[in-house]
């Protein structure tokens, strides 16, 4: 049975420790996604800088394929705006996120990663970082629609209004909508199929049973972090695999789970999961 995860991290507590434990509850297939620049102990001051955290992660990855079958996401995380903004001002972080996506988006044409992740702030700040986080949200749909490849997206809270004006954001760019992931999802699983973007379930609580019980275009995730500081937070790598497995339990079958775990995954991503 394939079981993926759609969005893990692997920062400085368990690192590959995590897919191992992944792998032993079932766990078969992972979407690594690269962190902040800060993480690296990079400090970007133009969009090529980003390589050394694109090199290292993807690095990362080729390790993590010899434990479970793993894929490169590189991030250019929506936070960046302010954590390079307050160095080198907001307008010129924006310039640098866009360059960086520009070359994200030329490691997923040559084949090394098989999305780019991009956003807008999860927190508040006022309307000119938000108005220059939209720019590099759009510029992120049009590296996504001229590679062809998904986009996973960070961004701030669920509501219809919100993702319906992403929505238009990437229609406006061009991109088809099945491959805009919306991250980090709440199990609004009819909501997500008439906006049209995808959802990447947070598989907390009961959210992979109350998203089974709605309809089957979903993915899931946990977004671990592998923080050794903040070790409880979020959920940990053995999380989709169980929750998966919970399913079966309440009746659902292995029919869902393939629709799930494999076949959304390789429709969204454009890619063949063996
Ligand atoms: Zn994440």
């Amino acid at each position: 049975m394939i079981i993926t995860d759609n969005h893990m991290h692997l920062y400085n507590n368990l690192r590959l420790k995590a897919l191992r434990q992944f792998k032993e509850v079932g766990g078969t297939h992972v979407f690594l996604v690269s962190l902040l620049c800060h993480h690296y102990n990079v400090f970007p001051k133009r969009g090529e800088d980003f390589k050394e955290v694109f090199d290292r992660h993807i690095k990362l990855v080729k390790d993590a394929n010899e434990i479970v079958r793993a894929f490169a996401v590189l991030s250019i995380h929506p936070a960046e705006i302010t954590v390079l903004g307050d160095k080198v001002g907001y307008e010129k972080a924006a310039e640098i996120m866009k360059d960086a996506l520009d070359l994200a988006g030329k490691y997923v044409a040559e084949g090394k990663a098989v999305a780019i992740k991009s956003g807008r702030p999860h927190y508040k700040v006022n309307k000119h970082v938000w108005n220059l986080s939209n720019d590099v949200l759009f510029h992120a749909f049009e590296v996504a629609k001229d590679v062809g490849c998904a986009v996973q997206l960070h961004t701030e809270s669920f509501t219809i209004d919100g993702m319906k004006e992403i929505a238009n954001i990437a229609k406006k760019a061009g991109v088809k909508l099945e491959k805009v992931v919306k991250h980090f999802s709440p199990p609004k699983i009819r909501e997500f199929e008439e906006i049209g973007m995808f959802p990447s379930v947070i598989a907390g609580n009961e959210n992979v049973l109350n998203a089974a019980k709605q309809g089957n275009r979903f993915m899931v995730e946990t977004d671990y972090i592998d923080d050794k500081k903040r070790p409880g937070a979020v959920l940990g790598p053995k999380t989709v695999p169980r929750k998966i497995k919970e399913l079966l339990k309440h009746g659902f079958d292995e029919d869902l789970i393939h629709k799930i775990c494999c076949e959304n995954v390789e429709k969204v991503y454009g890619i063949e999961i063996v």
